[in-house]
């Protein structure tokens, strides 16, 4: 049999790779600058962990609280539990320049194969798919033959343009990583801080991420360019200025974030995951866990059906995929354009984040990656809640911008 490629050595290639691997398949990661760190925040569900095998050395800072502040700076304090506390609750923050190399290493150890080069261009054929690439420091083009192509290289998929696919509606989030004074980083010793307002960020939030030695400051900013998002990262960044006197910024980084998932992710001898699927949650902007459980999915499936390798076949992984979270992505998808969609509803947004159930299940559902049915009282509760918070804002004067 020829190799399967994996396009990507990031979080969602590395784990299709890996899984592959282990079931002793042939697979190469073609990836193209190892020495890349994939601008992140680096936040993660303790579920990631338990389900791909990562060691907890990789976890940089666990955050056990988290305040949402609204336009207006009113601030929404939670605990990060579940509907029952346990040990795992918690948000584990990594650092990609850790994750990215250990996944690599780890199917490299398990049998595949790295090549670092950059794909240019891929041609379906009925016994295979021709791939065009360019190892690093080579100036001529090769090709290789495989048997299915996996495409797992990010927000500007080639393998999704080479397969002729639309380019997805993407929005630019910027960050800095910012080396505090000891007295600044005490304040972010177990929490980490959500921001909403346009001027920091239209359509998703802004962040301070801490790790263990450093805070990672950062905003998802609409779908304007990388100037854009840096006006919008200076304004989060004067909002917060007392807690970041002192700080010394060591690295900006800005890359795109899918903002709607691809109703088709498998064709035939291809299948695309993580980012180039589109695969990130809305509202939250959720995108390793989504990229690792595609690629292991793409990867389970495929040893499945081969040696078929037609469309019909590969997309036993797609329809897995949406049977399994297509309710999740449209609701989380929905909430984003009804709690981010203006500043008022902003307000609101951080009001029903006050809620105990609201706060329960969406750490419940984040942590433990578990949908939960909810009970009726608590869903009268929470409807209550939010409609009184709904009225109260759109009833009152626009309450006015506020430093923090
Ligand atoms: C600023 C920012 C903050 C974020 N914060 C979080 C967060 O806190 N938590 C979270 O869960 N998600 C977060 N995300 C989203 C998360 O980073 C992505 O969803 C996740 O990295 C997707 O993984 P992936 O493996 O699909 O693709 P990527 O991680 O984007 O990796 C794609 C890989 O493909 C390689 N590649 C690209 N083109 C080619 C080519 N032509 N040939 C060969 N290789 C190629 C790239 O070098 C890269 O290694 C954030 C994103 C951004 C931009």
């Amino acid at each position: 049999m020829k190799p399967i490629l994996v396009v990507g050595a990031s979080v969602g290639g590395a784990t299709a790779a890996n899984t592959l691997a282990l079931a002793g398949l042939p697979v190469i990661m073609l990836e193209r600058d190892l020495s890349w760190v994939k601008p992140c925040g680096g936040a993660l569900p303790p579920k990631a962990f338990e389900e791909f095998d990562l060691p907890q050395s990789l976890i940089s800072r666990r955050v056990y609280k988290t305040t949402i502040y609204s336009p207006s700076n009113r601030r929404t304090e939670i605990d990060v539990v579940g509907l029952e506390e346990g040990d795992h609750d918690y948000v584990a923050m990594a650092c990609r320049e850790d994750l990215d190399p250990f996944l690599r290493a780890r199917a490299v150890a398990n049998g595949a194969e790295l090549i670092e080069g950059q794909l240019l261009d891929l041609s379906v054929q009925s016994d295979g798919v021709e791939v065009t690439y360019r190892a690093k420091g080579e100036r001529e083009k090769q090709t290789m033959k495989v048997e299915v192509v996996i495409g797992a290289d990010g927000a500007y998929s080639t393998t999704a343009k080479a397969l002729g696919l639309e380019r997805l509606p993407r929005c630019i989030a910027i960050q800095e990583r910012i080396r505090l004074p000891e007295d600044k980083m005490a304040r972010w010793q177990e929490t980490a801080d959500l921001y909403l307002g346009h001027d920091v960020s239209p359509d998703l939030y802004a962040w301070v991420f801490p790790k263990s030695d450093h805070v990672a400051v950062g905003c998802g900013a609409g779908p304007g360019n990388t100037a854009e998002a840096r006006r919008l990262l200076a304004n989060l960044k004067q909002r917060i200025a007392p807690e970041l006197a002192g700080g010394e910024v060591f690295l900006e980084e800005a890359h795109a974030l899918p903002m709607h998932p691809r109703e088709h992710i498998a064709f035939e001898r291809a299948m695309l995951i993580g980012d180039a699927a589109g695969l990130v949650v809305g509202t939250s902007g959720e995108g390793i866990y989504w990229a690792m459980k595609s690629g292991k999915q793409a990867a389970l499936t495929l040893i499945d059906v081969l040696p078929d390798v037609s469309e019909k076949a590969l997309r036993q992984y797609e329809k897995i995929w949406w049977k399994e979270y297509r309710t999740m992505y449209r609701f989380l998808q929905w909430l984003q354009k009804w709690g981010y969609g203006n500043e008022r509803q902003m307000e609101v947004f951080t009001d029903m984040c006050r809620n105990k159930d609201v706060q329960q299940l969406t750490f419940e559902s984040y942590m433990h990656k578990r949908m939960t049915r909810v009970p009726w009282v608590a869903q009268m509760r929470m409807t209550g809640d939010i409609l009184a918070a709904q009225v109260r804002h759109y009833l009152r004067p626009r309450t006015k911008r506020m430093s923090s």
